[in-house]
C-alpha cells in the first residue's frame, strides 16, 4: 500500500484538484502522446496531432489526414487551393485533409462518446479557417492545451476566451509556414 508519506513526497495537488506526479505533469504526459500521433500525418503541410482526454483517460486521438479510405497526400500529392485572407493576401492551403481536431472529434462521434467537459491536447493552436476552434467550443470541450502557437492563431485564442474555454500553451514557440 502506498504510504501517506510517499504520496506527500512524490505527488502534488495540481490546479485542477486531482493528484499529479511531480515527475511529469498530466499535460506533458498527454502532449507526449499527441506528439507521437503527430508523426502519423500524411500531409507535410500543417502537420498536427490531437488527443482528447476525459477523466484522465484518452477517449479519442487522430492526426491531420484525408477522410478514412480516401487517397492521402503521401499517395497522390497535395490538393492545393489558393485563397485570399482578410488582409487581401494570397494564401495556399492543402485542402485534402481534415484537421487533427476534426478527425479526433469525428472519431469520438462514431463511438457515441460525448466530449462535454473534455480536455483537448493539440500540437498547435487550432485553426479558424476550417472552423476547428468553433467545433471545439460547440462540442463542450472546456480546456485546450496546445504545444506550439500557430502564426494565425489569434482569432482562435479570442474564440476560446469569449467562450470561457481555458487555453494553455506548453512550449509556445510560434510555427510559421506558407
Ligand atoms: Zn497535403
Ligand atoms: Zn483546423
Amino acid at each position: 500500500m502506498v504510504s501517506k508519506k510517499y504520496i506527500e513526497e512524490n505527488w502534488s495537488i495540481k490546479d485542477h484538484g486531482y493528484l499529479a506526479s511531480k515527475h511529469i505533469s498530466r499535460d506533458d504526459y498527454f502532449m507526449d502522446i499527441a506528439r507521437v500521433v503527430w508523426e502519423k500525418c500524411t500531409c507535410d503541410r500543417g502537420k498536427c496531432g490531437c488527443v482528447i482526454v476525459k477523466d484522465h483517460s484518452v477517449i479519442s486521438s487522430w492526426f491531420a489526414n484525408a477522410p478514412e479510405w480516401s487517397e492521402t497526400c503521401d499517395m497522390v500529392g497535395h490538393q492545393m487551393f489558393s485563397m485570399v485572407n482578410d488582409k487581401w493576401e494570397k494564401e495556399e492551403h492543402c485542402m485534402r485533409n481534415n484537421c487533427a481536431e476534426q478527425n479526433a472529434i469525428a472519431s469520438a462521434a462514431r463511438k457515441w462518446i460525448a466530449l462535454e467537459w473534455a480536455t483537448l491536447y493539440v500540437t498547435m493552436t487550432p485553426c479558424t479557417i476550417r472552423h476547428c476552434a468553433h467545433m471545439i467550443v460547440a462540442c463542450g470541450i472546456k480546456r485546450v492545451v496546445c504545444d506550439k502557437r500557430y502564426q494565425h492563431g489569434q482569432e482562435a485564442e479570442e474564440i476560446f476566451r469569449s467562450a470561457w474555454v481555458e487555453l494553455v500553451y506548453l512550449d509556445g514557440e510560434t510555427l510559421k509556414y506558407n
